[in-house]
């Protein structure tokens, strides 16, 4: 499966000038929530996602989203193993199983986003998981940014990376963009027009 063309067929690669959640800037940008629009195709990209899963043998009793980002992914990566799917939100600088969501000693559980960047907001889903007994045995996401080394990916674990480094990443692809710091932007430097956040912030 070509992931790339997969994002450009559903506009969901935008060119432009961005602002990151980081602070940095972009030409580029992930926009997942639009290849999650068409369910058919969502489902085609968790299909391909859980395929990888199951080549590793990873077992897995219940899929977990940080919310609202991964939601729809764990959903349809759920559907795809036939396993269970719950989601975390923030609470204080965490995340936090809410809803009359449970999760029991050792149950086996990946953590699931659209797009891993440094992996923040998987980490606080691992430690809400890992807080009440649940064990998280991987992560998934539909793209990595090429911060953290993900399974069958070229790219080598950075420094940025939030993730723990013996628990295996499953994504589709990566996809790494050039970032700028705004004093460096070239975009700025150009004169174009200010930096957008496309994200949910903006
Ligand atoms: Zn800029």
């Amino acid at each position: 499966m070509n992931v790339e063309q997969v994002y450009k067929d559903a506009n969901a690669l935008l060119d432009g000038h961005f602002l990151l959640a980081s602070g940095n800037h972009s030409s580029q940008y992930l926009q997942s929530a639009k290849v999650m629009e068409y369910p058919h195709k969502a489902s085609q990209l968790t299909n391909a996602l859980a395929s990888m899963i199951r080549d590793a043998q990873i077992e897995v009793d219940t899929i977990c989203a940080p919310a609202l980002g991964g939601v729809l992914t764990g959903y349809e990566l759920a559907r795809s193993l036939q396993v269970r799917s719950i989601f975390v939100e923030k609470k204080e600088g965490g995340m936090q199983l809410r809803r009359g969501f449970t999760v029991s000693k050792g149950e086996r559980i990946i953590i699931c986003e659209d797009i891993i960047t440094t992996g923040g907001s998987a980490l606080k889903a691992f430690d809400a998981i890992e807080a009440l007994g649940g064990k998280v045995v991987a992560f998934a996401s539909l793209a990595n940014r090429g911060f953290c080394k993900r399974i069958k990916g070229a790219s080598t674990s950075k420094s940025e990376c939030a993730l723990p480094k013996d628990i295996p990443l499953f994504a589709l692809d990566d996809f790494s963009f050039e970032m700028y710091a705004p004093k460096d932007c070239p975009l700025c430097k150009a004169g174009h027009s200010p930096a957008i956040k496309p994200g949910s912030q903006g």
